[in-house]
């Protein structure tokens, strides 16, 4: 396939509204793949270039894109930037830009999918000391031989901005159309594998090699989510519950293998470096060879009490000096799920079976855990955990399988009402007197069904000194455009805000506006991808409506 091909399907889809439309653009196109092409393709729709299991990461910023284009077009390095800033597009300002070279260049060879993948590697595997150069160097080549559709696509790619409107569903039931397998078995070896390209492949081959799809080592699975709800509806739901202390620290997946080990955060990005006193630990805990899935918190020394996020945060992000801060904070792990054990894969056992395997199976560290159908024993499990300063409580389904990703009713967490949400940080103003080298007022979006940011807020209460300055350091590397005051951000960063009321409001594209919006903190542990969506505000406002009616 050719990339000029691949461009051209991601500008269909983009101008394609219905969702069936889209799903058969990529069932067609699916059919026509060999298997080296398939999964790359199936990825880029997805705007990744490696699968989400895998650390390996292109490691090029807007910064460097930039000098490319501007070196291939002939401009200088500022042009491009006000060129970016005008539209706040890169890559349609990039599109435009060569738009200009087309005219007057003679030579150009076309680009292949699979080069420009393989580029894509080789620029990922790049080290040492001039390792930008040489990352440059592949870069203006990519860039001189693309026309201007693809150079649209190629900088999104990089970017990690692909957005052309197609969510994983949506591809997800493509490949199950392609290859006539059912949408349920692809979704499946999804949540197994973690690499819908490689699922891509098996589907061609049959249903039958969907189902050999296992969960494997070093090969972190997205972690299961939870929802809000009340322990009055959920026990009418399913009768009897199990329920957890809430821990306030940072979710880790940990995979052990004879005495090899890795942690995972959230992200799937590995922390073992940052927490070999963690690593440690579980690796006593257990003998076999297994996949737990848990929470890390701080914990205070004298006291015992669980120690404020931050906390943990500031262990979790540490590359120097690992030593002396696991002195200062420590850490303890609780585990509430096991996902494998023994080369056996436990996600489609309910979780009562699995809750059996864990106690069985690991020693120390394992979250306590109550049954309960009583109302009241509940009640009186979640004022015990806010007593020892815990968050509060998650109460979750016997029967649920394990399911990777997905945020669904079989947990919900109890903890005391503050209206909080989770939203994706796209934009700043700098701010003002002292706090002029800082960013200081946020734009926050959330998402639509198809993953589209949609601003919904701005933020600038409730933020510390200390956090501005970890907030600087962290988003001027991902600035994509600036215009005045303002800059706009790769979307790669989560803010838990607080508010006192959802308003219907024209100021943001969503419709709704936050009232009195303060930071409560950054959620170093979530994925643009986790952020609440246009649909659950508009449920959220609706809630609020009957309850002030009510
Ligand atoms: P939230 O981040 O508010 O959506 O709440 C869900 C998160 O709570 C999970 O992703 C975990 O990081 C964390 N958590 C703390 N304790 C538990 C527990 N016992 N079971 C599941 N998740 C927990």
């Amino acid at each position: 396939m050719q990339f000029s091909e691949f461009s051209e399907i991601c500008d269909r889809i983009e101008s394609t509204r219905g969702r069936l439309d889209s799903i058969d653009i990529v069932s067609g196109v699916l059919k026509t793949l060999t298997d080296e092409e398939l999964p790359v393709f199936v990825r880029f729709l997805m705007g990744r270039i490696f699968p989400d299991w895998s650390p390996e990461k292109i490691g090029i910023g807007p910064n460097l894109v930039y000098d490319a284009v501007a070196y291939v077009v002939g401009d200088s390095r500022n042009t491009v930037i006000r060129k970016i800033n005008a539209g706040g597009d890169a890559g349609r300002a990039i599109e435009g830009l060569l738009l200009k070279k087309e005219q007057t260049s003679f030579f150009s060879e076309t680009l292949d999918l699979l080069e420009v993948y393989n580029d894509f590697i080789y620029i990922s595997g790049v080290g040492g000391g001039s390792s930008q150069k040489e990352k440059l160097k592949v870069l203006k080549k990519i860039f001189a031989n693309a026309k201007p559709i693809e150079a649209r696509y190629i900088t999104r790619l990089i970017l990690g901005e692909l957005r052309i409107g197609i969510g994983e569903g949506n591809i997800r039931d493509a490949v199950a159309k392609a290859f006539d397998v059912p949408a349920a078995a692809v979704e499946h070896a999804f949540q197994a594998s973690n690499d819908l390209g490689e699922v891509a492949v098996l589907a061609k081959s049959g249903v039958g090699d969907l189902e050999t799809v296992r969960v494997e080592l070093f090969r972190p699975v997205k972690m299961m989510l939870a929802r809000q709800g009340t322990i009055a509806a959920m026990l009418e739901e399913e009768g009897v519950l199990a329920a957890e202390y809430k821990y306030d620290g940072t979710r880790f997946q940990f995979h052990k293998k004879g005495s090899e080990c890795r942690i995972y955060s959230r992200k799937l990005e590995e922390v073992t470096k940052a927490i070999p006193d963690v690593a440690n630990m579980l690796l006593e805990a257990t003998t076999h060879d297994a996949i737990l899935d848990g929470e890390v918190i701080a914990i205070d020394e004298d006291t015992g009490r669980p120690l404020p996020f931050q906390y943990v945060l500031r262990r979790f992000r540490r590359k120097h000096d690992v030593e002396g801060h696991m002195q200062k904070i420590r850490l303890v792990p609780n585990i509430f799920d096991i996902i494998c054990i023994d080369g056996r894969t436990l996600i489609d056992e309910p979780f009562s079976e699995r809750r059996k395997i864990l106690t069985e199976s690991v020693s120390k560290f394992v979250a306590p855990q109550i049954v309960s159908d009583d109302i009241g024993t509940i009640e009186a499990f979640y004022r015990s955990a806010l007593a020892d300063g815990h968050e509060g409580i998650m109460i979750k389904s016997r029967s649920a399988h394990y399911t990777p990703g997905v945020r669904g009713k079989e947990w919900v967490k109890i903890k005391p009402a503050v209206d909080t949400m989770d939203l994706a940080v796209i934009g700043a103003e700098w701010g003002e007197g002292k706090r002029a080298k800082h960013f200081g007022s946020f734009l926050l979006a959330c998402r639509d069904e198809l993953g589209e940011l949609i601003p919904v807020s701005k933020v600038a209460t409730g933020i510390s000194d200390d956090m501005l300055d970890i907030l600087y350091d962290m988003l001027k590397d991902i600035v994509i455009s600036e215009s005045k005051n303002t800059v706009t951000f790769e979307p790669d960063t989560v803010f838990e805000v607080g508010y006192a009321e959802i308003q219907k409001s024209p100021t943001y594209e969503a419709g709704y506006a936050l009232r009195f919006p303060r930071f409560i903190r950054l959620r170093d542990d979530k994925s643009v991808e986790e952020i609440e969506t246009l649909q659950s505000i508009e449920a959220r406002f609706a809630e609020q409506t009957k309850r002030l009616q009510g």
